[in-house]
């Protein structure tokens, strides 16, 4: 390493010695991409995928085999009767804007039991600007259960709380919150605990960035609809753009009639050239994801060596594949950041700048270069320039190239004498 790239010694020993210190969390990592490789694997074989799948059709896509046979692949992946996987959700917050107009209809009333949902579903739903055809727009009412202090979802209160809901709401992901990641056995708690009272309740689970992470799925746990990104975790880093919606299969139609027109469904839609690369990408995912854990538990082991408060805690069941780097002053998010940006593939000649981003309060910083824009799965930082000063880590679709990024912006920091030995 030391020959093609100039890091400090003393970095390099740190380093050495986090990854020795990580090798039981490695192991797990790998035991669970193992796992998840055989799932992908029996699933293409009951499929029965075959070359034809990966062409391309076109029109309206009458009996497209490579779409109708990802969606039977994919639903068996995740344990769910029946899943909707297009090129054509624009992002993962499109697959949930769908899942919810798809489900929930004027009168009725959805519950985010994990607190506020991501930013971007605020203004879907209506807690933000109205107007402009939310959910709130369509007589849909919002109710919402906060986290425990802990930042676990509150057992508790959710009976009351989601006691005239339609759709119950959770976020699998930490997203830019300092709260834990829900794990499988979290979700399962809520999902019992909201069946005791309301059986009938639709139980949807935002599951952006928590594919493939741990043995289970939402869905394995009792969830009634999953819905995420596919460049993000399932796209395995090869998918160049979509989403997808997996669960109950009334409700997958449902979703279908919302994302195309009521009565097509899924029948309309043609793949274009874009199977393959979904195909190929969910192959991949597991291992992929084990390589964006491990690139996440490598910089939070060094960078704790060293010093700094990282989330999660490293003994917890891991939920999603954010890592959280508390560097403590603006200066050392920009040095990192650039550090990132150093390190990446793709633009690694530019240097991120904190900007006004549309919705948030603070700056925000945000350093990638990824073959697919603004793919998370791979290496990426960002974060609001404010208290505590948190950069927040994905990706690395390599182990390899994501270490090799993580030394390039400790490596800065260090230039730039915001990190000392
Ligand atoms: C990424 C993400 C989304 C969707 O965001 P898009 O940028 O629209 O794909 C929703 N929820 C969480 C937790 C996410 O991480």
């Amino acid at each position: 390493m030391h020959s093609v790239f100039q890091f400090d010694d003393r970095l390099l020993k740190a380093a050495a010695e986090a990854e020795k210190a990580a090798a039981a969390e490695f192991a797990e990592i790998d035991a669970i991409s193992q796992h998840g490789s055989a799932k992908v694997l029996r699933a293409f074989q009951n499929a029965r995928v075959s070359a034809a799948c990966f062409a391309g059709a076109n029109g309206y896509g009458y009996d497209d085999i490579g779409r109708d046979t990802l969606d039977k692949l994919w639903a068996d992946v995740f344990g769910a009767e029946d899943a909707l996987v297009r090129h054509n959700f624009v992002s993962g917050t499109h697959a949930l804007s769908t899942a919810l107009f798809g489900v929930l209809r004027t009168g009725d009333k959805i519950v985010s039991v994990t607190g506020a949902p991501y930013d971007t579903l605020e203004e879907v739903i209506g807690i933000r600007g109205k107007g402009n055809g939310s959910l709130a727009d369509y007589g849909i009412t919002y109710g919402q259960c906060d986290l425990t202090a802990e930042g676990k979802p509150d057992l508790a209160a959710i009976p009351d709380a989601v006691k005239d809901a339609k759709v119950v709401y959770l976020q699998r992901s930490r997203g830019y919150s300092l709260r834990p990641a829900l794990s499988i056995a979290d979700i399962r708690a809520v999902v019992e605990t909201v069946r005791k009272t309301r059986p009938d309740a639709v139980i949807m689970v935002d599951n952006c960035y928590g594919e493939f992470v741990d043995y289970e799925e939402p869905t394995d746990a009792g969830a009634d609809l999953i819905i995420g990104s596919l460049i993000k975790n399932p796209g395995g880093g090869i998918a160049e753009t979509g989403g997808y919606i997996a669960g109950k299969a009334a409700l997958v139609e449902q979703c279908a009639y919302r994302l195309t027109c009521v009565g097509m469904g899924r029948e309309v839609g043609c793949s274009l050239n874009q199977c393959r690369n979904m195909y190929l990408g969910l192959f991949l995912a597991p291992e992929i994801v084990a390589n964006a854990r491990k690139t996440g538990v490598f910089a939070a082991t060094l960078f704790r060596s060293l010093g700094y408060e990282c989330l999660p805690d490293p003994h917890a069941a891991a939920g999603d594949i954010i890592t959280v780097l508390k560097l403590r002053e603006p200066q050392a998010m920009e040095a990192f950041c650039a550090g990132i940006q150093a390190g990446s593939p793709v633009d690694s000649f530019v240097t991120p700048e904190a900007w006004d981003m549309p919705g948030y309060e603070s700056k925000v910083i945000m350093a990638a270069g990824a073959f697919t824009g603004g793919a998370s799965i791979e290496l990426s930082a960002d974060g609001p320039m404010r208290e505590p000063y948190a950069v927040y880590l994905q990706g690395g679709l390599t182990y390899g190239t994501g270490k090799l990024g993580i030394l390039t912006a400790a490596q800065s920091m260090i230039d730039k004498g915001y990190l000392k030995f």
